[in-house]
């Protein structure tokens, strides 16, 4: 899944859940296993072993997360945890179960056995990615209507609360 998927669906879902969340943390959230495992993958490649996703990736991370946003964010911390587990389910980590549970089924990840252009290729043509992205755009839309985001007005007050007025 790329960022339309993740940020969409993950802002559309928590505005669904509760219409007065705050919003503003939603697309970082959404999008902090990447933000930290790719470099992660960049910088530590005897740790990642060839793949984009690893310790971020994981429960673990989405624990650590979730105690951070909690001490954060006290009782709007479910929002961005939501987000962050979103983002886990949507880029389906139970096919990837050593990742998803690391470090409980080894620290060192195995080594990434596919080749990451084919992936990219293979992305590009895979109904789960690609609806994921119109989706994701879709409900961007519908939330940019919904709080009126062509009013200033409307604006400041979604900068100031994280809510759709
Ligand atoms: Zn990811």
């Amino acid at each position: 899944m790329f960022v339309l998927g993740h940020v969409g669906i993950a802002a559309g879902a928590v505005h669904f859940l509760d219409r007065k969340a705050d919003l503003r943390w939603i697309p970082l959230a959404a999008l902090l296993p990447d933000v930290v495992d790719k470099p992660i993958w960049f910088f530590l490649p005897g740790f990642a072993n060839g793949w984009t996703r690893s310790a971020a990736h994981s429960v673990t991370g989405l624990g650590i997360f979730a105690v951070l946003a909690l001490w954060a964010l006290r009782e709007r911390a479910w929002g961005p945890i939501f987000a962050y587990a979103s983002h886990l389910l949507l880029d389906r980590m139970w096919w990837d179960a050593t990742i998803l549970f690391w470090p409980f089924e080894g620290f060192f990840l195995p080594r990434f056995p596919f080749d990451h252009v084919e992936l990219w290729w293979q992305k590009l043509t895979d109904p789960w990615t690609m609806g994921g992205e119109a989706a994701g755009a879709l409900l961007l839309a519908v939330l940019a209507v919904r709080g009126r985001m062509w009013d200033p007005g409307c604006r400041r007050v979604f900068r100031a609360t994280g809510r759709l007025a």
